[in-house]
């Protein structure tokens, strides 16, 4: 083992750059990462780091990156003790969520982090990002996907980003911190992970068979067209629907056109499942009339997850190769903490 950790840079703003067109994801960030800290760079645990070709802003990020990143941790799983995925803030919660699916409870750790400000531009986050996000990933076994950002560790399937400009851009909201760190850092071991959680092996997650737009997410809004929830019918690439609903998980019940794409939708073997767009609280099938119809249909309760958490663990299971039916029955189950028991 040459090095204690091995970095994947895939681009993101905290190896960015300014252009005439904004900022740029920039080769090279070895080097940069040696200016930043200079002398300090001792104190730290050594580590390799590979460049993603082409480095993306995460707005590019699609599912065939996550299976690059599986197939780059399998490659190199047994030679480091952890990895550090260095990602942009913009698509992190999918990310994050797909990895934390893939892998299950780790054997390795595997914390992904990036920043507000690139590295090496005054006022920058991203060297307390990389410094904490190392120092985790050569330290005792995690056995969650996390992220590092803004002295917070986070479980990857539970994550939002709920800044575009604040230091502390994500949250859990569904889910305290699994740790602080900086000058009062505590780990909650008790909300990790438990011992007996299924570990999946990257080499099987990098085998796995992603289908691009299979999954859709639809924000339910006053006076949807019809057009735009209709199409997802017609599209057989599409087999599985995330509907950002209302509150605790209402639908505009007296929508004609709504009632007929649910029962359409049901019959083309469209699996639907439901989460809140609010933030916190999730979603409590049956409190409310106006959220009837989706039992009626068969719609899944996404409980308390995330958008974010639910589309990708839609993507991870229909990646499996399960049928609609095999869908339906495992959506229930738990895979990584993705939600509260209900
Ligand atoms: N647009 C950037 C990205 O997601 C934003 C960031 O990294 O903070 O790649």
């Amino acid at each position: 083992m040459s090095a204690a950790v091995l970095i994947l840079y895939t681009g993101g703003t905290i190896g960015m750059t300014p252009t005439d067109q904004g900022l740029t994801p920039t080769p090279g960030l070895h080097g940069r990462i040696e200016q930043q800290f200079g002398a300090s760079l001792a104190e730290l645990p050594s580590f390799d780091l590979l460049e993603l070709e082409p480095l993306i802003d995460s707005a590019n990020i699609t599912p065939a990156h996550w299976q690059r990143l599986a197939a780059l941790l399998a490659e190199h799983w047994d030679n480091y003790q952890g990895f550090v995925i260095l990602h942009g803030t913009d698509t992190m919660a999918y990310s994050a969520g797909a990895l934390a699916f893939m892998l299950g409870a780790c054997a390795r750790n595997v914390l992904f982090t990036g920043a507000q400000i690139p590295l090496g531009l005054p006022g920058s986050d991203a060297a307390d990002n990389l410094r904490n996000a190392l120092l985790l990933a050569a330290g005792p076994r995690l056995p969650d996907v996390c992220l590092v950002f803004n002295n917070q560790l986070l479980r990857g399937s539970r994550i939002r980003k709920v800044s575009s400009k604040r230091f502390a851009a994500f949250d859990s909201p569904n889910e305290a911190p699994l740790g602080e760190l900086g000058a009062a850092a505590r780990l909650h071991h008790e909300r990790l992970l438990s011992a007996d959680s299924a570990s999946r092996a990257p080499q099987l997650a990098a085998q796995l068979n992603f289908e691009p737009g299979a999954v859709a997410l639809l924000t339910l809004h006053p006076c949807m067209p019809a057009a735009l929830y209709d199409a997802l019918l017609a599209d057989n690439h599409c087999r599985a629907i995330v509907l950002l609903s209302y509150g605790a998980g209402n639908i505009p019940s007296r929508d004609q056109a709504f009632n007929a794409f649910l029962r359409r939708a049901r019959a083309r073997s469209k699996v639907l499942v439901n989460v809140s767009q609010c933030l916190d609280g999730g979603v409590s099938p049956g409190t409310y009339a106006a959220s009837a119809a989706l039992q009626e249909q068969g719609v899944l309760s996404g409980g308390d997850m995330t958008p974010e958490a639910a589309f990708c663990k839609l993507h991870w299971l229909i990646a499996g190769g399960r049928d609609q039916q095999a869908l339906r029955d495992d959506w229930a189950q738990l895979y990584c903490g993705e939600r509260s028991s209900d």
